[in-house]
């Protein structure tokens, strides 16, 4: 893959500035040379290479936005731009950084006390400390309101019960960030490994998202010290808070699996020839590839647009349904269409198609489904809410 040629029809690079340019060509760059060639055996044995997590750590990716506490904080383009570099090489590197950053640094550096933030941040920024999100339960996705884990007051500390389903980096996670019922109000709380009560399972099996841990946790009278609780916000506004920062930097991401498997198919078809010539020169090929750039083109811009209007405070959470359902959804139909341009190729994984439309088919699904999302667009441009 060191012959990676990343798309850019529309002169894209035009618009970003040299030290957004630099931080993604530093990331694509790692990426390349330290993650491209394990992928495959890592996906193989449905394994995350874990041994690299120092390095993003050095890289500065893991909280990359936030400011202070070791973190790096970049610019929110630069944010998505280092996504867009990891989904490249795999939507389960993204998961893995944008669990670490947007799911779990982001809450405890937004509600966290001074105590929490100090304890947490410098060691999860550096990936000595690693962190899980669990909001969803096996009978709550879509609607997580309707969680059933909860958290009781008993005195000097909280009594948590309940359990969460397809958790992300679970399994290996030093502290989970829980969403749990206080009185009927959703909160935030971390959960440290090894505390007495709190165990996890493996989701095996996966077509999906094989190089990332899956896990249910489980909550079974668990004493959780009350200076576990983030303070600043109450209610489903603190894991809605997370997902949007999270969705942000999936609408990047996508682009990413994208422009992988557009250069992957567009080199096939130069090289692959069949009727004594290249694929590449027969018109229906290259109608796929056109459509494929073209997608991509149009996925690029609104990853930039939504990296400006958070710059400029002006992005509304419909603003990142918008572009995390439409990009999600073009990389899954690049991936449909690099597949048929690969032929028989395609399906061995040999080439990185195959694995890349697997992992979508998780990451159309995660952090708020295609149709949700268009929900959300529909009540935002309507007035009329149509989710329930
Ligand atoms: C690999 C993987 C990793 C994940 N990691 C995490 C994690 O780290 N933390 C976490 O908390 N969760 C995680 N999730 C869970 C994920 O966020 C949920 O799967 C997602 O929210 C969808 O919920 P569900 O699977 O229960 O689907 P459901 O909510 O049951 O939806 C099933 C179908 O019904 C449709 N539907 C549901 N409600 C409506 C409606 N009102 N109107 C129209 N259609 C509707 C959906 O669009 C979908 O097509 C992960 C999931 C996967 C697959």
């Amino acid at each position: 893959m060191s012959s990676y040629k990343a798309p850019d029809f529309y002169q894209i690079d035009d618009l970003l500035t040299e030290e957004e340019c630099m931080v993604r060509d530093s990331v694509r760059d790692w990426v390349s040379a330290e993650f491209m060639p394990v992928i495959e055996e890592h996906n193989r044995a449905a394994t995350f290479p874990a041994d690299l997590i120092p390095q993003l750590g050095e890289l500065g990716v893991l909280g990359a936005g936030l400011e202070g506490y070791g973190c790096a904080g970049l610019s929110p383009t630069s944010y998505g731009l280092i996504l867009q570099e990891l989904e490249r090489g795999d939507s389960g590197l993204r998961s893995f950084v944008s669990v670490q950053g947007s799911l779990c640094m982001f809450p405890i550096h937004a509600y966290g006390t001074e105590e929490q933030k100090q304890k947490w941040l410098p060691k999860m920024a550096k990936g000595e400390l690693i962190g899980c999100f669990g909001l969803t339960e096996a009978d709550f996705g879509s609607n997580p309101g309707g969680m059933l884990t909860r958290l009781d007051d008993a005195g000097d500390h909280y009594v948590l019960n309940g359990s969460k389903y397809w958790i992300t980096n679970g399994c290996v996670a030093d502290v989970a960030i829980v969403s749990a019922k206080l009185d009927g109000v959703v909160r935030l709380i971390l959960v440290e490994k090894g505390t007495p009560g709190y165990s996890t399972n493996t989701i095996k099996n996966k077509f999906s998202l094989r190089a990332s841990v899956t896990s249910e946790l489980v909550f079974e009278d668990v004493k959780v010290p009350k200076a576990n609780l983030l303070p600043g916000v109450e209610g489903l506004k603190g894991p809605l808070s997370c997902l949007n920062s999270a969705r942000y930097g999936i609408a990047f991401g996508a682009v990413g699996a994208a422009m992988a498997v557009y250069d992957e198919a567009l080199r096939y078809s130069q090289n692959r020839i069949m009727f004594d010539r290249p694929i590449a020169r027969f018109q229906l090929v290259q109608n796929k590839l056109v459509w494929m750039i073209n997608e991509i083109t149009k996925g690029q811009l609104l990853a930039w647009r939504l990296g400006k209007l958070k710059e400029s405070h002006k992005l509304h959470h419909s603003h990142v349904s918008l572009a995390k359902r439409n990009n999600c959804w073009m990389a899954l139909e690049c991936c449909r269409l690099a597949r048929d341009i690969l032929g028989a190729n395609g399906i061995t994984d040999e080439y990185q198609v195959m694995r890349h439309m697997c992992n979508l088919e998780s990451v159309i699904t995660y952090e708020g489904t295609h149709d949700i999302h268009a929900l959300i667009v529909g009540r935002e441009i309507t007035g009329e809410n149509a989710i329930m």
